[in-house]
């Protein structure tokens, strides 16, 4: 390999080292490992780095930051946790439409702040119905009203702290366990966040219902939607005040039926999920979508050349996911010979992208907060990642021990276990098989366990924070000053050098 040198700083010209153009011109594939980025100027604090980044052409994020549609990392869990701490999750489509849809509400229906639409029950319901909700949703708090609907006459409000040593299978009566409305604390319909706020933290309970002049309940607010919303000033919302969510389809024709659930749920960006995104089956569906939901944000992929960018950028994609061979847990290139490294496969797309305004997610092999600022550094505005985040307690699946260390599993979704998983529709298979049917299945990933990683919640600000001092050092600002520097030669220029240990330094 050559030997790059390089280094960054205001208007200064790389005698001694490369810019991005110059390190990709040779040809030759390069990977995370095989260049570094010189330091630059500092003049501002870490903490001032602004790290708000496009996901597509119209959803931002204040974290670039985003986890992969795999079965053993994305449902709702971790989708709420990434939104609440400024990026976001991809729904995986390892399941039945069905599941995945309710996983794509129960992210959307995580609100701070006034919940409009609260699932209600009536006084007639039994104990079981509420173990069902919260089973379903996750949540226990639930108001009572006259038919079980929003809108009508609030008679009373049932908790979890109400059914705690009940059976889940109790057919009791809620209206002989529930708190009647004369004891409850409620507020005016009108009420401020602030107010409603102050009145819950004086009353010490959970949930606050707002009702109307004729006593109907119009909203409830939860105790711990407010305080986590204090907590994540970063959180991800859209322009209704939920959190963001993303979900994966595949290209079948199946698929338009599983979209139109998660459209439904609320859905705001989809990502078709092909290991070869340059189908005629993708073109097809791009542009089946843009016709029937056109405020739909698709991310097409994958995708590591130009060309192939170029064929979905034409069907009308909002964002690019890059990688193919890339992951953790990818044998793709060992099985199919085809791919590309990854830094090359985000530098050489994202130049062609950002001609037509498309943001590249740059997808797989990122296993360090030094993965991420390159990835940034190389044009990609935002990152995603599987084996990062598998292994956190809001990845789906149990801890299980395994010499005395706790673990997760964490697999491919080419795997055959992944593709061979019942109730799926075929969805993981898909990825990699385009248009067949179900024959053969040639493995291009596998499967493997993750040491346990603590909380996202915890994790994520730890990522945010690194990727901050590594702009810092070099000298940027902002992620897009970082995306715009690789190209112009305005206050800064990124300079890359060969890493020749092939390690992190
Ligand atoms: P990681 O972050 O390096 O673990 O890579 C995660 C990425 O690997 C995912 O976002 C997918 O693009 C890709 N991927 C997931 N499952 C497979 C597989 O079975 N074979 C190949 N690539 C996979």
């Amino acid at each position: 390999m050559a030997d790059y040198l390089i280094c960054g700083g205001t208007s200064y010209v790389p005698e001694d080292g490369n810019t991005g153009a110059q390190l990709f011109a040779t040809g030759e594939g390069l990977t995370y490992h095989d260049f570094i980025i010189l330091p630059g100027f500092i003049d501002f604090a870490a903490e001032e780095v602004d790290l708000t980044s496009a996901l597509t052409k119209k959803v931002s994020l204040k974290a670039p930051l985003v986890s992969s549609p795999m079965d053993t990392v994305t449902e709702s869990e971790m989708a709420i946790a990434m939104a609440l701490c400024g990026g976001i999750g991809i729904i995986h489509h390892n399941c039945s439409p069905e599941f995945q849809a309710q996983e794509v509400m129960k992210v959307k229906k995580y609100k701070h702040g006034f919940i409009r639409d609260p699932v209600c029950l009536t006084s007639n319901h039994k104990v079981s119905d509420v173990f069902d909700v919260k089973k379903k949703h996750g949540f226990g708090g639930i108001p009572i009203t006259e038919d079980g609907k929003m809108g009508t006459r609030l008679i009373g409000i049932v908790t979890s702290r109400d059914i705690d040593f009940m059976e889940p299978t109790s057919d009791k009566l809620l209206s002989e366990i529930m708190t009647q409305f004369d004891d409850l604390v409620t507020a005016p319909a009108g009420v401020s966040l602030d107010k409603a706020n102050e009145i819950l933290q004086r009353s010490k309970k959970g949930k606050l219902p707002i009702t109307n002049e004729q006593g109907e309940l119009v909203a409830l607010i939860a105790r711990t939607d407010l305080k986590k919303s204090r907590n994540f000033p970063n959180a991800s919302y859209d322009a209704n005040n939920q959190l963001v969510v993303g979900a994966a389809i595949g290209t079948r024709d199946s698929d338009k039926h599983r979209l139109e659930l998660l459209v439904n749920a609320g859905v705001d960006v989809v990502v078709l999920d092909s290991s070869q995104g340059n189908s005629i089956y993708q073109i097809n569906l791009i542009r089946y979508i843009k016709n029937i939901y056109p405020e739909l944000q698709i991310i097409g992929g994958n995708v590591v050349t130009a060309a192939q960018a170029k064929n979905l950028i034409d069907a009308g994609v909002d964002g690019l996911r890059v990688g193919m061979g890339s992951g953790s847990i990818c044998i793709t290139q060992e099985v199919m010979a085809v791919g590309r490294p990854q830094a090359t496969a985000v530098y050489k797309v994202a130049e062609y992208a950002r001609r037509f305004g498309v943001p590249v997610v740059a997808d797989g092999g990122i296993s360090s907060v030094g993965h991420i600022i390159k990835a940034l550094s190389l044009g990609a505005s935002t990152v995603m990642m599987g084996s990062m985040l598998a292994g956190t307690s809001e990845a789906p699946g149990e801890y299980f021990f395994s010499n005395g260390v706790r673990l997760k599993k964490y697999r491919g979704m080419g795997s055959l276990e992944a593709m061979e998983r019942k109730d799926t529709q075929g969805a993981a298979a898909d990825r990699y098989f385009h248009g067949e049917g179900d024959g053969i299945k040639v493995a291009q990933g596998v499967s493997g366990s993750i040491v346990d990683k603590g909380s996202i919640l915890r994790f994520l600000p730890y990522l945010v924070c690194g990727i901050q001092h590594g702009c810092q050092d070099i000298g940027s600002k902002s992620c897009s000053m970082l995306r715009e520097a690789r190209v112009k030669n305005k206050d800064l220029i990124l300079l890359f050098s060969a890493n020749p240990n092939g390690g992190e330094c």
